[in-house]
């Protein structure tokens, strides 16, 4: 199957659920997914800490979770801060997993307390979290896309020759 993420043009590439790439590992099929935030080149960036707190409560709801903990291979932040790499277990598809990511994000907006793990014997840069404005994206993502996917949220837009 040919599924790359160098051939999409991010001029086009909308916020959404995509399938980054698929690979085989010792025989098992592992998918990349692109939890795309932000549309690329045309909207503001999150903020590191924000992609910080993303990441820890992504990866404890994730690695807690009755059904998708054995099934979580990965998750972490994108360079350009347009949005999370999520790799799950299994040959998937974004129809697969929008129901756990809508699930984690719904977590995320309803979250109260301490950041999990960040004390610094758990965490890289411990003060580098912000909640708040970590909530704030999760609840635009969770409202405007997650709730709301359309084809053009989860399938990538190809470049032209
Ligand atoms: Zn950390």
């Amino acid at each position: 199957m040919d599924v790359t993420s160098f051939g999409i043009d991010h001029d086009l590439l909308l916020r959404g659920i995509y399938v980054s790439r698929k690979d085989m590992v010792g025989g098992d099929s592992v998918t990349t997914f692109d939890i795309r935030m932000k549309e690329p080149n045309r909207e503001p960036v999150m903020d590191t800490s924000v992609m910080h707190t993303l990441e820890h409560l992504m990866a404890v709801y994730l690695r807690d979770h009755p059904v998708w903990a054995e099934k979580t291979i990965y998750v972490g932040p994108m360079g350009c801060r347009t949005g999370m790499y999520v790799i799950f277990k299994g040959d998937l598809e974004a129809e697969d997993i929008a129901g756990i990511i809508t699930d984690t994000f719904t977590y995320i907006t309803g979250f109260s307390g301490a950041v999990p793990a960040a004390q610094p014997k758990q965490c890289g840069n411990y003060l580098d979290h912000n909640l708040g404005i970590t909530q704030w994206e999760a609840r635009k993502y969770l409202n405007e896309v997650l709730l709301n996917l359309k084809p053009e949220n989860t399938e990538y837009p190809r470049q032209r020759g």
